[in-house]
């Protein structure tokens, strides 16, 4: 899950790392109190997920209030690389003396963080480039020991900086690479890091990535993560705990695995269009796909239902009770369709049978989905 740039702001200068004061405005007279507030001149800068907003117009400086008011309106205007932008950021704007860039992240390839120290940083590397060849310097960093304040100094030592240069810079680094361990984050940026005419650092962005599968552990982070799910649908379906995934077509579909369910869906659009994605995970009951069943019925206009279940660790039979349960209670007026396949297979297309499902008896989704389609076709 990526964080809103004033959401990272938030979170760097809780850690200790010197980031600007900001006011958020979903509109332009908001932004121009914002700015009389914060004092002219001012930066605008949109608040969107993607990067990369300084050359798409997404940042603008205003040195009147008219002109606060002129951005804002330019900025909510229009999507931003096909995001639409909700809302903008004013900050003073700081003078830039010189512009670097750090960052830690997961290199995969060989399972480490990575802290990076670039002092061509801003917001064109051709320019930077142009003007001064900058030294990009990056280190494996031990996951045991982590970034030591000595080690960060080493490393921004090399990048050549020094003196109080050098010590403020080290210290920014460790707590960005104490704040990316905190967080689990996969990336943390900053970029650019601004030094200003006093000789003061200051992050002038932030970008934090934090490993979803780590969001157990961040409870504050998990009510971000729903209020980011925008559908009701998907925000419902993460509350019941299975991931939907909303599509425009009519068949709903139902699977026990995330691979089953991306093969589901790719197989049923060779003949329809899916309503959705959806994948219970390992945690199959009859209550689950009772809601499960619930939850996809909430979309309007389906034409038949394709439940696709695999029993490993799943237990099918507990969850074709609820499907069958389900129908019962609310008398679907579409077919449902099912192929189920593993551990205790027998006993779920008896359930299944009994409720008023088709199962299919193909084994593979193939068969499944092209039996489904022939029921359809007849009855039109
Ligand atoms: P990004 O393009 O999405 O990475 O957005 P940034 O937040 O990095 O802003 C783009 C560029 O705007 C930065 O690289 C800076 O050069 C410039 N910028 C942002 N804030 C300020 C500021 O307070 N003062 C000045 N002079 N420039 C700024
Ligand atoms: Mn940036």
């Amino acid at each position: 899950m990526r964080l809103y740039e004033f959401e990272g702001n938030d979170v760097f200068r809780q850690e200790g790392i010197p980031a600007p004061d900001y006011l958020l405005a979903t509109d332009p007279a908001e932004a121009r109190a914002a700015a009389s507030k914060l004092g002219l001149p001012v930066v605008i800068k949109a608040q969107v997920l993607t990067g990369g907003r300084g050359l798409a117009g997404g940042v603008q400086v205003a040195s009147t209030p008219d002109e606060v008011e002129a951005s804002t309106k330019r900025i909510l205007a229009a999507p931003l690389k096909g995001e639409p932008v909700h809302r903008v950021m004013v900050t003073r704007k700081v003078e830039i003396e010189r512009e670097l860039y750090l960052g830690v992240m997961v290199d995969g390839f060989i399972g480490l963080p990575v802290a990076i120290i670039g002092t061509a940083g801003g917001v064109s590397v051709e320019k930077a480039s142009q003007e001064h060849a900058g030294a990009t310097i990056s280190r494996p960093v031990p996951i045991t020991t982590g970034l030591t304040l000595p080690e960060a100094r080493k490393l921004v030592a090399e990048a050549g900086l020094a003196g109080a240069d050098e010590s403020q810079v080290a210290a920014i680094l460790h707590s960005l690479y104490a704040t990316f361990r905190k967080y689990d984050a996969l990336i943390a940026e900053i970029n650019p890091l601004a030094r200003t005419p006093q000789g003061t650092y200051l992050a002038l962005d932030a970008k934090l990535e934090i490993d979803d599968s780590s969001l157990f552990r961040h409870t504050d982070l998990q009510s971000t993560k729903m209020e980011r799910l925008l559908n009701p649908l998907e925000r419902k379906g993460a509350e019941i705990g299975v991931t939907y995934v909303d599509l425009d077509g009519d068949i709903g579909i139902i699977a026990s695995g995330a691979g089953l369910g991306m093969a589901t869906v790719d197989i049923v659009a060779g003949h329809f269009q899916p309503a959705n994605f959806l994948e219970t995970g390992g945690g199959i009951t009859a209550d689950l796909l009772y809601q499960t069943m619930d939850l996809i019925l909430q979309k309007k206009g389906l034409r038949a239902i394709f439940i696709n279940l695999y029993g490993g660790i799943n237990r099918i039979d507990e969850g074709a009770k609820g499907i069958v349960r389900y129908m019962q209670e609310h008398r679907l007026r579409i077919p449902v369709f099912a192929k189920a396949l593993g551990n205790k297979q027998e006993e779920t297309w008896e359930i299944l049978r009994e409720g008023g499902v088709h199962v299919t008896s193909g084994v593979s989704t193939e068969e499944g989905v092209a039996e489904m389609a022939r029921f359809l076709s007849g009855e039109r």
